[in-house]
């Protein structure tokens, strides 16, 4: 499953981060997750249930934010949002734009003790 693979991945960075500042418990994370990202909150949000096992991010707080995509419009420079990669500029029709939010998987805060 794709999302339990991000879902280790995170906890491998927070874990990482945490034993940095020689903290010894994860008591808050905060994840982005773009809506073109290709992840599932939903499923990312019951990996991450099962990747927190017996790690310092057991029974700390996950909070999952999804990040709504937009693009700029390379004609008019108009910036808009979007729900797939191929998206009109509504305000002067062009296809040709750019994505400059919505990829994004990363994490946030982490708040440790
Ligand atoms: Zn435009």
């Amino acid at each position: 499953m794709h999302e339990l693979s991000i879902a280790i991945d995170i906890v491998d960075i927070a874990t990482r981060e945490a034993a940095k500042e020689n903290a010894t418990k994860i008591n808050k994370v905060d994840i982005e997750v773009g809506t073109l990202s290709g992840v599932v909150i939903e499923a990312l949000e019951t990996a991450m249930t099962e990747a927190i096992r017996d790690t310092m991010l057991e029974g700390s707080h996950i909070s999952i934010h999804e990040i709504p995509a937009m693009a700029r419009c390379k004609v008019c420079r108009h910036e808009f949002k979007i729900d797939d990669w191929l998206a009109l500029c509504p305000e002067c029709g062009s296809p040709e734009n750019e994505v400059i939010q919505g990829r994004e998987l990363r994490l946030k805060t982490l708040e440790v003790t």
